[in-house]
């Protein structure tokens, strides 16, 4: 025994509009945690943003090839939002997974609440909110130019994820945590604590690793 408990990958999955906080939470988490938790870099066929850096931002490609790869059968999920596409490789997971480490991804709801459905034990979804519309627009027009039409498809976007965050407030199980992004340093706080307490879970842990903690020698 290494004193250590072997417990189960998770896959943690950030959720929430424009300028919710969501990139800078993940770079966080990952500079914290390097050991264990890997970021899942997407592919994407929209255009890189001043300061996104490919293959760690994203995997950026054009649309034909994005749809290439779909056709290959390369994704393990994809979606269409803000009419880019946008998706996450299969090999994403495997390498993840074989690793050994927790992965994290920035994704939609709808790709979140299709890998709540197929791994509902190993998956923990975050939605993050801006406090209020008005700090999400102030947010979006501080990060440099964005023309009117894009800031109102944020808007709209963020309003549809809404409508589906009170839409499964009921069924429990899609669901996990809700943190409101007023104050990076003390949301950043509430993440990495969810991180850490949802490792230590239970249901998590390999029953043979609990096994060899709880045998009493004399
Ligand atoms: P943005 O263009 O602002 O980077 O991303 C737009 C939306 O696409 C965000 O909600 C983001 O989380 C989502 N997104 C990014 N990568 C993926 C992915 O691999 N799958 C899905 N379903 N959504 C993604």
């Amino acid at each position: 025994m290494n004193g250590e408990l072997v417990r189960k990958g998770i896959l943690f999955i950030l959720i929430g509009p424009a300028a919710s906080g969501k990139s800078t939470l993940c770079e966080r988490l990952v500079t914290e945690f390097p050991d264990n938790l890997q970021y899942s870099v997407s592919v994407t066929s929209r255009a890189p943003r001043a300061g996104e850096i490919p293959g760690k931002s994203y995997h950026f490609v054009s649309r034909d090839d994005f749809e290439a790869r779909r056709e290959r059968g390369e994704f393990f999920e994809w979606e269409e939002t803000h009419g880019n596409l946008y998706g996450t490789l299969q090999s994403n997971l495997l390498d993840g997974i074989s690793s050994g480490k927790d992965l994290l991804f920035q994704i939609d709801i709808r790709g979140a609440i299709n890998y709540k459905r197929q791994f509902p034990d190993n998956v923990v979804t975050i939605f993050l909110l801006p406090p209020s519309f008005e700090a999400m627009r102030k947010r979006l027009c501080g990060r440099g130019a964005v023309d009117q039409q894009e800031l109102t498809r944020r808007f709209d976007t963020a309003r549809a994820e809404y409508a589906m965050l009170l839409k499964v407030y009921r069924d429990s199980g899609k669901f996990d945590y809700v943190v409101v992004n007023k104050d990076l340093d003390k949301t950043y706080d509430e993440v990495r604590a969810i991180v850490i307490a949802e490792r230590a879970r239970y249901l998590r842990i390999e029953l043979e690793s609990v096994k060899q903690f709880c045998e009493v020698t004399a």
